[in-house]
């Protein structure tokens, strides 16, 4: 957390006052209204869930932020890779990543084998479901996943846990990039208008539903929504704790009345070690203290239990600030 002091007008000194009522002015503590705290949160693309989550969070800060001095701000990012990184270079203090993401990041699994475990990463609670979403173009005629073998696809922009895990998927399945023929890296405010506009025949995105990103290619252009299943996806789930098989249910988006069968992750919220306790303490203070307005600001949050976000998908051990409070309220 950074720390900005900041002099209040009484305590600028014109530059009349003497040498002495200066010093005097210098030397007098700053009262705690005036001193403002940062806490930043990393979170993914503006029209995922991502950042409506990160905004939510901090709504709930902010809202008593008279109190505690504390002011919460979100930042549109890359995704889980870039959230991680960010976070372990301290210039974020939380975070939003794919749990699978985190669980590599902590083992220096997958994409973080080169640069190592990252012991000091921090679970504060789980969100949303994220099932791995394939959508088609409508004209594509595209039917499963292997319909796009030589076909030009949006495998994520670098950084993204999309495409962390799609590459994954790839590796399971004994592919690379070359499996299509063209693999682009657009980000997911991009993605949907180029499979309207017929750049791509098709995208993968780790979301959760609904999603106003997902939403807006089924409404534009009749995009479908694609099944993603078969003895990679069996592989991945049998192997990989954080995995598990979910249906986006039918009808959720226009145009799509089936329901999709695939697999996902859950969003988790993730800090670091080195961020005090009293900041990570607060910040769930004030999101389980007003759980049913969490719950309310986006769509994907409406089923969240908190029973379960203290618990479930955690790859690294919660931070001391969330463990005082889950115990206090007895959600431990
Ligand atoms: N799961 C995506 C990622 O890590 C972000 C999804 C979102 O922004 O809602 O790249």
């Amino acid at each position: 957390m950074r720390t900005f002091f900041r002099t209040p007008f009484s305590k600028r000194v014109a530059l009349t006052a003497s040498a002495a009522a200066m010093f005097a002015a210098l030397a007098a503590p700053i009262p705690a209204a005036a001193q403002q705290k940062f806490v930043s949160i990393g979170t993914g693309g503006v029209t995922g869930v991502y950042y409506a989550a990160g905004g939510a969070i901090c709504r709930l800060v902010n809202k008593d932020r008279a109190q505690h001095g504390v002011r919460c701000s979100v930042e549109s990012t890359g995704g889980s890779v870039f959230n991680i990184n960010t976070i372990k270079a301290g210039e974020l203090d939380l975070g939003v990543v794919q749990s699978d993401v985190g669980y590599n990041a902590y083992n220096g699994a997958g994409q973080f084998k080169d640069t190592g475990e990252y012991k000091k990463l921090r679970s504060v609670f789980s969100i949303h479901p994220e099932p791995f979403t394939v959508v088609a173009r409508k004209e594509s005629n595209i039917k499963s996943f292997d319909d796009f073998k030589g076909k030009r696809f949006n495998v994520g922009n670098p950084g993204s846990g999309t495409r962390a895990s799609m590459e994954q998927f790839l590796k399971t399945k004994g592919v690379d990039l070359s499996y299509f023929s063209l693999a682009s890296e657009l980000r997911p405010d991009e993605h949907g208008p180029a499979l309207c506009d017929g750049k791509i025949d098709g995208f993968l995105y780790g979301v959760g539903h609904p999603s106003a990103n997902i939403q807006d290619p089924t409404t534009t252009c009749g995009a479908k929504l694609v099944s993603l299943t078969g003895p990679v996806v069996d592989k991945l789930v049998s192997e990989f704790p954080y995995y598990a098989k979910v249906a986006i249910p039918a009808g959720l988006y226009p145009n799509n009345a089936q329901e999709t069968n695939t697999y996902g992750v859950l969003a988790t919220f993730v800090t670091s070690a080195d961020v005090p306790e009293q900041t990570v303490y607060l910040v769930v203070k004030a999101v389980f203290e007003n759980f049913e307005d969490f719950k309310k600001l986006h769509p994907a949050l409406g089923h969240l239990d908190a029973k379960d976000m203290v618990k479930n998908g955690l790859s690294a051990p919660l931070h001391p600030g969330a463990e005082k409070y889950y115990k206090e309220k007895g959600l431990l």
